[in-house]
C-alpha cells in the first residue's frame, strides 16, 4: 500500500462540488472585476523565486520544493502565483498592449512547511494580479475585489491595512528598526538574527513568540513615509471608505514576501486560528524590473483556497451540491436494461443527466440505488412496457407516475 505523500491532500469526488463552487465564485466575480485568467507552469527556473520571491523569505530560504532535472538545470515548483505570472508579463510583452493589464489564476503551489490545520505542502491558491497602474484607486480595486469575494463566500473576516513605503522611506526605516533591535539582538531566534543584518522589516513577520515580544515596542513604518507614500496610503483609505468597505491600519502587517511596496494588506478570520489569514496582498511596484521588465508598477494577492474552505465549514456555509440525475432508468430483466442503456445515451446526448444499472441489479437494488444517487425520476421499463414502447416514469419526491412513450422519453424530460 504506498499513501499519500506528507502535507497532500486528494479532493475526493463526494467533496470536489465545494471546490467547484469555490473556483466558481472566484471566476464569477473576476468577470465582474474584468480580470482575465492566466495559467503558468507548475515548475520554473529556480531563479524565478529566489530573485522574484526575495532571498530573505522563508519561502526561498526554507519552504522550496528544488530538484535538478535530467538537462542539470535547476527546476522549482511555484510556490507562489505571482513570480510566474509576472515572468509571463514580460516574457509576452504584455506591458505593450492595453493597461491596466488584469490578470487571474487558480494553481497549485508547494512550499516544504511542517503540516498541520491549514498548511499544507501542495496547496492551491486563487490570485489576482494588476499591472500597470499605480495609483491608490487600483490598490483600492484590488482589495474591494478580495473582499467581494469573500463576502460571496460567506466568510466574515477582518481587512488590516498598512502601508510599507518605497524603498526611500524603508531605508530610514531599516535603520530605526535596526537601532531598536540591536540592543536585543541577543533575545532573537536564530533566524532573527540573520533577518537583522540582511532584511530587518522582516524581523515584524518572526511568528516566535520571544520576537514577537521584542518586537511589541519596534517603531512604526507609518511614523517613517515619505510624503507621496503618505499620500498614496490617506488615497487608498478614501477609496476603500467609498467602496464602503470596512478596515484597520495594522502597521506590524510586513507582508512575508520581498517584493511588497507601498500597500500590504491581509484578511484574517479568527475561526482557524493560527492559519487565519485566508487571503493576502500588497503592491509590488519593484518586481517587474527586478525580474528584467521594464518599469511596470503592480498590485495584486493571494487567497488559499483549502484555507477558505476550512473558514466556510467552520461557519457552517452551505455550498451547491454537484447536480443529481434527473432520471434514472430502470430495465427489469436483460431486454429492458438494453432499452434503457439506449434510452439513457440519446439522453445524454440531448443534455440531460440521466444513469442507468451498471452491476445487473434487481429490481428492487436498483431502486434503491437510484434513491441513494438522487434521481428526481424513475423510468422503469418491464416487459409490458417494451411490448407497448413505453416507460412508466415515476417523479420521487411525490410518488405519482405518468407513462412515456419511447419516442418521447427526451422531449419529456427536456422540460424538466
Ligand atoms: P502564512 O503567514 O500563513 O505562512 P504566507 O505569508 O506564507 O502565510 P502568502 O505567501 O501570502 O502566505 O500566501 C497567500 C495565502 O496562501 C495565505 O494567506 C494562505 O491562505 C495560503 N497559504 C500560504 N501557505 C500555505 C500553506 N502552506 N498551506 C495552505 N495555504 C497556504
Ligand atoms: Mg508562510
Amino acid at each position: 500500500m504506498i499513501n499519500i505523500p506528507k502535507g497532500t491532500k486528494d479532493v475526493l469526488p463526494s467533496d470536489s462540488y465545494k471546490w467547484q463552487f469555490v473556483e466558481g465564485v472566484c471566476r464569477d466575480m473576476a468577470k465582474r472585476f474584468q480580470l482575465k485568467e492566466i495559467r503558468t507552469p507548475v515548475f520554473e527556473h529556480t531563479e524565478l523565486f529566489a530573485r522574484g520571491v526575495g532571498d530573505t523569505t522563508d519561502i526561498v530560504t526554507k519552504e522550496m520544493y528544488t530538484f535538478l532535472d535530467k538537462g542539470e538545470r535547476s527546476i522549482t515548483l511555484k510556490p507562489e502565483g505571482t513570480a510566474g505570472a509576472v515572468r509571463s508579463f514580460i516574457e509576452n510583452g504584455m506591458a505593450n498592449g492595453a493597461l491596466p493589464c488584469k490578470m487571474y489564476y487558480i494553481t497549485p503551489a508547494f512550499r516544504y512547511e511542517r503540516p498541520q490545520a491549514g498548511r499544507l505542502r501542495e496547496f492551491h491558491q486563487f490570485g489576482v494580479e494588476i499591472f500597470g497602474a499605480k495609483g491608490a484607486e487600483t490598490d483600492a480595486e484590488t482589495i474591494v475585489f478580495a473582499d467581494s469575494l469573500l463576502k460571496k463566500l460567506g466568510l466574515k473576516v477582518q481587512l488590516y491595512i498598512n502601508s510599507i513605503g518605497c524603498p526611500e522611506c524603508r531605508a530610514a526605516y531599516n535603520r530605526a528598526l535596526k537601532a531598536y533591535f540591536e540592543p536585543k539582538l541577543d533575545g532573537l531566534c536564530y533566524d532573527c538574527k540573520a533577518r537583522y543584518e540582511k532584511n530587518p522589516l522582516r524581523l515584524l513577520d518572526c511568528k516566535e513568540e520571544n520576537c514577537k515580544k521584542i518586537n511589541a515596542d519596534a517603531p512604526s513604518i507609518l511614523d517613517y513615509l515619505c510624503p507621496d507614500c503618505k499620500e498614496h496610503f490617506e488615497q487608498l483609505k478614501g477609496y476603500l471608505a467609498l467602496a464602503g468597505v470596512d478596515f484597520q491600519v495594522d502597521s506590524r502587517i510586513v507582508r512575508g514576501l520581498d517584493y511588497y511596496t507601498r500597500t500590504v494588506f491581509e484578511f484574517v478570520s479568527s475561526s482557524i486560528g493560527a492559519q487565519g489569514t485566508v487571503c493576502a496582498g500588497g503592491r509590488y511596484d519593484g518586481l517587474i524590473e527586478s525580474l528584467g521588465g521594464s518599469s511596470v508598477p503592480a498590485v495584486g494577492f493571494a487567497a488559499g483556497i483549502e484555507r477558505l474552505l476550512m473558514v466556510m465549514e467552520n461557519a457552517g456555509a452551505t455550498m451547491p451540491e454537484e447536480d443529481k440525475p434527473t432520471v434514472y432508468l430502470l430495465g427489469m430483466d436483460e431486454n429492458c436494461r438494453k432499452k434503457a442503456f439506449e434510452l439513457t445515451m440519446q439522453l445524454r446526448l440531448a443534455g440531460i443527466s440521466a444513469e442507468t444499472d451498471h452491476m445487473s441489479r434487481s429490481v428492487k437494488a436498483q431502486f434503491k440505488y437510484a434513491d441513494k444517487i438522487g434521481a428526481k425520476y424513475v423510468a422503469v421499463i418491464g416487459g409490458s412496457e417494451l411490448e407497448k414502447g413505453e416507460a412508466r416514469v415515476k417523479e420521487m419526491a411525490t410518488g405519482q407516475t405518468e407513462s412515456v412513450s419511447f419516442e418521447n422519453v427526451v422531449a419529456y424530460f427536456l422540460g424538466k
